[in-house]
């Protein structure tokens, strides 16, 4: 699992690292031993003397293979578990996993593949799928109220509701998800509630008797108002920690201010996922949310079984796009996004960020171009390609939830309140044709995030104003470093336009959208980072919060940060700002460099996740077995002039 900020502490990160992940196994053989007792339970209580129906109607010695498989999005966790009991009903049985505890999913995608005796796979296929279902269940939501409080240093605590036996299963689940665990159970804790200081006769009486039974344990007392949290913070030594129950947000940032930091404060009762990001807003230490294990919604995964009797080929997908390369040879070219999975990548032909694999793939003589990114990528690359090229998306409703926060239909609206002579339009790369083409048309120019401070600059030489769009935060960082004050910015609002004094006052206006990975990252872990790990180099993509960008040592695109770590010495620390896959990757191949995510819970991009072996497997497929052409992208000739135009004056500048 990734680092927890609550668990780290000044040293050697690579030290860290390493007892992070003996501590992780442990965790897993710990879960393991727990799942046991379930695991006999379960198959007692579902298969029992035998599955009647499976031994009536297969062979004794047929065989199957099963694909468990999302169907819809959510945190996957519990694997080991789903492992050992397929082990337990049929040791036979080989489990393969094709994605981790705590990875995200989306729907179709194959999570694990399980193949041997086809009477124990199916004995054993609704009892695992019980115990991953759960788990990945909790998982969800807890990553849900984790990315809740991302804007705060807030952590999302679990309870003691779990159903008896689940204890250590539910727990994990909930670390999977991103949260953390409070008191395993009454013997590792104190925790003073109203009924203990009621029976006590009051708070210093009870934890003087607690203190004086119990030194070796942390603890906790029970707040039910502000006068009662005084009397709590009176006592010396301080609490290990002070629960304020059931308060309003106002009595919570009262209280904050009452603590100033002596005693963290943890939030309980009526925490809902609505109200968790204000909750977190307030300034306490943490949220505890009994919802994570005792409402679970179980992630909905099924397992597809194979046609009886066939054998599963241990070589598919990669087998079939292996071959599906073989066979095209320089008639395919395969592109790959930087953000874009590890066993993906393996079979790209380029790697690079969506404007340079668009270039890449146009100055080849490929006749079939696979972009394994999103859909305005491929769009890019379609806008890019040769006259005989194809462009095609393993997955073309993979779109970006920045791209997609403006609409052609929306800007044109917004350029309609604005003088044109006075304002020269950019789009950023991430954005859709007709945006680019927009700009085209209108005398404006694409950028990407390498050159968005040529291109501003270039924009402000034509007129003496910008409209910016779609990122907001890479306009924003980037008209600072040319010396554009905030204040001579507008974030429009599409709702309610600036009006015509605001525009006309304007040196730079800012489309509202953000992307859904970067803007993540809070200048909250960049200080909690550097109190951790002094001397740590915080490099931050120009996508994040003009917050985080400040705060950071360096900002620069994709391929700046991958310079910056391949040139650094080993040793260096790094904490870097942008998405998981590729600090993952840098991590992986700089082994010698201390590198990590800037937050806690690193943030992949869902979308680029949407293509997988499988699907590319299936469009390779589709041209090589069926002889047709698969999930083609096009850009009509008109939107691909101009978007060329654009583009050409961004490629020129
Ligand atoms: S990382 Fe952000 S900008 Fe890139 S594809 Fe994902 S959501 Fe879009």
């Amino acid at each position: 699992m990734w680092y927890n900020r609550f668990h780290w502490r000044k040293g050697d990160v690579r030290q860290d690292r390493r007892e992070s992940k003996k501590m992780e196994n442990t965790r897993i053989d710990e879960l393991l031993r727990a799942a046991e007792p379930l695991i006999e339970l379960a198959i007692a209580e579902d298969i029992g003397p035998g599955d009647a129906t499976s031994e009536a109607t297969l062979p004794a010695d047929g065989f199957l293979q099963g694909r468990i498989v999302a169907k819809e999005t959510g945190v996957l966790a519990g694997l080991p578990v789903a492992k050992a009991l397929f082990h337990r009903v049929e040791p036979a049985l080989e489990f393969v996993a094709h994605a981790t505890d705590g990875q995200e999913v989306v729907p179709g995608e194959l999570v694990a593949e399980v193949s041997g005796p086809a009477r124990g796979l199916l004995a054993a296929e609704r009892t695992a799928l019980n115990f991953l279902q759960r788990l990945s269940g909790i998982a969800t939501l807890t990553r849900s109220f984790v990315d809740a409080v991302a804007c705060s240093a807030a952590g999302v605590l679990d309870t003691r509701k779990t159903p008896p036996g689940y204890r250590v299963l539910d727990k994990y689940a909930v670390r999977v998800g991103g949260g953390q665990n409070h008191r395993m159970a009454l013997y590792d804790m104190v925790l003073i509630k109203d009924n203990h200081v009621d029976a006590a006769g009051g708070i210093l009486p009870a934890v003087e008797l607690a203190r004086a039974a119990h030194p070796e344990l942390s603890i906790e007392v029970e707040v039910r108002t502000l006068d009662e949290l005084r009397q709590a913070l009176e006592l010396d030594p301080p609490l290990d920690r002070i629960l304020l129950d059931n308060m309003s947000p106002e009595q919570m940032r009262e209280a904050v201010l009452l603590a100033s930091d002596r005693v963290p404060l943890e939030a309980s009762g009526g925490v809902t996922l609505d109200r968790a990001a204000e909750i977190a807003a307030t300034g306490v230490d943490y949220l505890s949310v009994g919802a994570l294990t005792h409402s679970v919604k179980a992630l909905d995964l099924s397992m597809k079984i194979a046609k009886p009797g066939v054998r599963p080929d241990k070589t598919d997908p990669e087998a079939r796009i292996a071959s599906a390369k073989a066979t095209l040879g320089k008639r395919l070219v395969i592109l790959g996004h930087h953000y874009q999975r590890d066993e993906v990548l393996g079979f790209a032909d380029f790697r690079g960020d969506s404007l340079k694999l668009a270039r890449d793939a146009s100055e080849t003589t490929a006749e079939f171009i696979v972009l394994c990114g999103v859909h305005f990528m491929a769009e890019t690359a379609a806008i890019l390609a040769r006259p005989g090229q194809h462009v095609l998306s393993p997955d073309p409703s993979a779109g970006c939830y920045l791209a997609d926060s403006a609409t052609p239909e929306s800007v044109q609206g917004a350029w309609e309140h604005l003088p044109a002579d006075e304002y020269t339009p950019i789009t950023y790369v991430n954005s859709s044709a007709r945006l680019k083409a927009f700009c085209g048309q209108h005398g404006g120019i694409v950028c990407t995030s390498g050159n968005a401070e040529r291109a501003i600059r270039w924009a402000l030489a034509q007129r003496p104003r910008v409209f910016f769009f779609p990122d907001q935060h890479l306009g924003r960082n980037t008209a600072r470093r040319l010396g554009i004050a905030v204040e001579e910015m507008v974030l429009w609002d599409t709702r309610r336009p600036p009006d015509a004094e605001a525009i006309r006052r304007a040196k730079v206006i800012l489309w509202p959208g953000a992307c859904n990975v970067h803007q993540r990252f809070r200048p909250q872990q960049v200080q909690v980072l550097r109190q951790r790990l002094p001397g740590v180099r915080v490099v931050v993509h120009p996508e994040c919060p003009m917050e985080v960008v400040d705060l950071a040592d360096d900002v620069g695109s994709t391929a700046h940060i991958i310079a910056q770590v391949e040139a650094a010495p080993p040793g260096a620390s790094w904490a870097i700002g942008t998405e998981a896959r590729l600090v993952q990757r840098l991590q992986a191949n700089h082994p010698r460099q201390q590198i990590m995510s800037l937050a806690n819970v690193p943030p992949f991009c869902r979308t680029m996740s949407q293509i997988t072996v499988q699907n590319l497997a299936n469009l390779l497929d589709a041209l090589v077995v069926d002889g047709r052409i698969a999930n083609q992208v096009t850009v009509d000739a008109e939107t691909a002039r101009w978007a060329r135009v654009a583009l050409d004056r961004m490629l020129a500048l």
